[in-house]
């Protein structure tokens, strides 16, 4: 598969925006920078950061595993999503398929770029119907995406089905590993050398504890990763988020412990669920939540509202009619939430 044939021709043509950090590239304290208009008095914010986020990248490569050179980092995943789409997409003309139920934000921005909108339900154990998402595709559907833990349903896709689909997808395949973390599967982003439509994107809001400062990790074969560079804007990850990321990376490394805990918890709270008589299923999860069936979800919903609970009823979504997406707390929120759950 020729990347290049799914480019938008505009983007294939775009000249980037050179910065002054860009033009000169070889930093070093002891120069005088004279070149990008700043305050020179030094407060630790007043440089422009390094638009290649290059010493980050190095640590988070270190972590993932991944060449710095197949990375882009963003404002949060949601960043990565829209450049994707702007990347491949022509407003107008092309389409995107998504899989509900799933993550809202794909529809959002394929709705943001103006783009026709493929949707085929996910089958009743929530997994892709490999057959229709091929058939139901033409020339100019440009991307599927995956979600792999999914959200709202907490499962995965099945290895085998999202290895079909990067074969046999005439387009980009993104994989939204959001919640990576708290499955067994080994990331996606271990196999960008066999296909080259693969994109894999990640995030530091989840397992990780960093929702408050916006990184997103995307990963993909150095040919994409460079165009979308050159779309990215120029300074998309502000110091503050690096420093902050730096320090919680170097002081601790994956927090490997709170994620065990998350785990733990959410085996308790699944056992726990089972004994409660309004709980009419429990769904299989890989993520930090748990996708529940209920008897009644918005009745459900505005009793732990008003115990001081906050769940999300997902009912509008399609296949998840009275279901309530829990996301795992602390072990003390946990305890509290079925405490409060048998007392209804
Ligand atoms: C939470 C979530 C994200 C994270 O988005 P950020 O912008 O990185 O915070 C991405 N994808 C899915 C499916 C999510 O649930």
């Amino acid at each position: 598969m020729n990347i290049q044939n799914f480019i938008r021709p505009s983007i294939k043509a775009l000249k980037a925006y050179t910065s002054a950090r860009n033009e000169f590239k070889g930093a070093n304290r002891e120069m005088v920078f004279l070149d990008a208009n700043e305050n020179p008095f030094d407060n630790g914010i007043n440089r422009y950061p390094d638009p290649q986020q290059l010493e980050l990248k190095q640590l988070l490569s270190n972590l993932k595993g991944v060449s710095t050179d197949n990375m882009l980092l963003g404002n949060g995943s949601d960043e990565i999503l829209d450049l994707i789409i702007r990347m491949f997409c022509e407003p107008k003309k092309d389409s995107v398929v998504i899989l509900p139920p799933t993550y809202g934000m794909y529809e959002v921005l394929a709705n943001l770029n103006d783009l026709e909108i493929i949707k085929i339900e996910l089958t009743k154990d929530f997994q892709p119907n490999v057959d229709d998402i091929l058939s139901l595709s033409n020339a100019n559907t440009k991307i599927l995406f995956l979600c792999s833990p999914n959200n709202p349903t907490g499962n995965s896709i099945g290895q085998s089905k999202i290895e079909e689909l990067l074969k046999n997808f005439n387009g980009i395949v993104v994989i939204d590993e959001a919640y990576i973390e708290f499955s067994q599967n080994e990331s996606w982003s271990m196999r960008l050398e066999k296909f080259p439509n693969l994109i894999v994107s990640q995030t530091l809001s989840k397992a990780y504890g960093m929702a408050g400062i916006r990184l997103g990790i995307c990963f993909a074969s150095t040919e994409i990763i460079s165009i979308l560079n050159k779309i990215k804007y120029p300074y998309n990850i502000n110091q503050l988020t690096i420093d902050k990321v730096i320090n919680e990376l170097n002081e601790k490394d994956a927090p490997l412990q709170q994620i065990q805990t998350i785990k733990n918890q959410r085996s308790f709270l699944i056992k726990e669920l089972n004994s409660i008589d309004f709980v009419i299923k429990i769904f299989p999860t890989d993520a930090n939540f748990i996708l529940v069936e209920v008897d009644d979800a918005q009745k459900r919903y505005n009793q732990l509202i008003a115990k001081g609970i906050v769940v999300r009823n997902i009912s509008s979504q399609p296949k998840c009619e009275n279901c309530l997406r829990i996301t795992i707390g602390t072990p003390e929120e946990c305890k509290n939430l079925i405490a409060i759950l048998k007392s209804l």
